[in-house]
């Protein structure tokens, strides 16, 4: 793309570009950041400038940028056959072979895969399956679901109506209605006098009051991501997956974890649901799928919900013109290829993941840091006025914003949500990287320190 006039890039951009999740009118004022090029964990601007990613894109860079194998496989498909869809009884072999690629690390139970093109359909499409599932099972009237405040499971009616996020709430007269919301598990903010594994147990427990509530048969299933993350990263305590687990079990409910950017090995385990011991019935996929070369997302499913699918059903009626599209599928199986080849997983496992929540941690001695968590490659950090008292800022999107927007100048992209900074770099990131990062955002906290009081 470097034969595009690149130099009246931002007006044009002004004039007829609109961007999501953006205040456009401050967005055109200060001009958009063009990015032209990425390799490894770096990205480059239209000026030549260097970055560190600290996010991998949007959480999904998984393997890093600048990998020539994805793009090969991608053009070979393009050429043998750029399209043909997997609707009325066809397939194609990249659809077919990710599909049986991706089971291979789901574990036991979840080996049928239905694809989407993104997270948001991925979720759309689990809320649809979920109240056919119980209905093909003589149970209409079980249509509720039950997701948490503050969570994010995309944009699309369904998907903004199971987040929590009550800015998109407000802006689209949503929820629909048979969704409702719980509390999450953020210990730092809402745990109160409580140890946080008992703050766990009674935030998981509030699940079971919410079916009592609405009555058990009238509650399909229950959603959570493994680790909340545009919600801040919020990190459960350890006690909360399991009594979720038990509750979903005992009172008949599907389990949904959104996986979205929890898989493909960014808490160092193929899934998210794998590291806290959890077996879900249902769970959307995308991000890591195709290390966001290509869109393609899936719902996992289990053979529970699978069986009816299968033997009950006659048909889902269900599906988008690009499900298991061959170019992103074959894109998707060769990024497969090298997180299992070059052992990524295990390498967060391992590796890279204990030396970065080593290096993370090491923040929490600043004035400004409450506390500084992680699993894996992804992590959160709270941002305190008064560390001895978990007291917050009083304008928390303000200090996260400060703090952003300093490491963006010193050349580390993070992403803030409120007083909380995230960070979730690719797989690939070397040590160097990490304590790079960990130094570029250390200089934020003292910038926070000395303009803020
Ligand atoms: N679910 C989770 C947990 C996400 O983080 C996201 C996106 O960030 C989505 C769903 C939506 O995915 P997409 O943006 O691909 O539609």
């Amino acid at each position: 793309m470097t034969d595009m006039p690149l130099s009246n890039l931002g007006a044009i951009d002004a004039a007829h570009h609109l961007h999501p999740f953006s205040d456009m009118k401050k967005l055109n004022a200060a001009g958009t950041r063009i990015i032209q090029r990425g390799e490894g964990v770096h990205i480059f601007d239209n000026h030549g400038r260097k970055y560190l990613d600290g996010f991998a894109g949007l959480w999904c860079v998984n393997v890093g940028y600048g990998r020539k194998e994805i793009a090969e496989a991608a053009y070979r498909q393009m050429q043998e056959l750029p399209y043909y869809n997997t609707f009325f009884g066809t397939t194609t072999a990249p659809a077919t072979l990710l599909a049986e690629k991706i089971a291979s690390h789901t574990g036991d139970k979840l080996n049928r895969v239905f694809f989407t093109n993104s997270g948001s359909e991925a979720n759309d499409t689990w809320f649809r399956m979920a109240r056919v599932y119980w209905k093909a099972l003589g149970k209409p009237t079980k249509t509720q679901v039950i997701a948490r405040k503050n969570a994010y499971h995309g944009s699309t009616v369904a998907g903004a109506s199971l987040g929590g996020m009550k800015l998109m709430h407000e802006q689209g007269n949503l929820p629909i209605e048979g969704i409702s919301h719980i509390n999450q598990p953020y210990w730092y903010a809402e745990g109160g006098d409580l140890s946080p594994a008992d703050f766990g147990l009674k935030v998981a427990r509030e699940l079971e009051e919410k079916i009592d509530e609405l009555g058990e048969d009238n509650v399909a299933a229950f959603v959570a991501e493994p680790i909340q993350g545009a919600g801040g990263v919020i990190i459960p305590p350890d006690t909360y997956w399991p009594e979720i687990a038990r509750i979903c079990r005992e009172r008949n409910i599907l389990l949904v974890c959104d996986e979205v950017i929890c898989g493909f090995g960014r808490l160092g385990s193929w899934f998210g649901h794998q590291h806290y011991g959890v077996e879900p019935d249902l769970a959307p996929i995308a991000k890591g799928l195709s290390s966001g070369y290509l869109p393609i997302g899936g719902v996992l499913v289990s053979d529970r919900v699978a069986e009816v699918m299968v033997e009950e059903l006659g048909g889902f009626y269900h599906g988008f013109t690009y499900s298991g599209h061959p170019v992103c599928a074959a894109a998707a199986l060769e990024n497969l290829r090298i997180i299992e080849e070059e052992g990524l997983v295990e390498r967060v496992r391992d590796d890279i993941g204990p030396y970065f929540a080593q290096a993370w941690k090491s923040l929490e001695d600043h004035e400004v840091v409450g506390e500084a968590e992680s699993v894996g490659l992804i992590g959160g950090l709270q941002l305190a006025a008064d560390k001895s008292t978990r007291r917050r800022y009083s304008s928390p999107d303000d200090v996260g914003t400060l703090v952003r927007n300093h490491c963006l100048d010193n050349g580390l992209v993070m992403r803030a949500t409120d007083d909380r900074m995230l960070a979730s770099p690719a797989l690939i990131i070397a040590r160097s990287e990490v304590d790079e990062m960990v130094d570029t955002l250390r200089k934020g906290l003292d910038h926070l320190r000395d303009t803020v009081r």
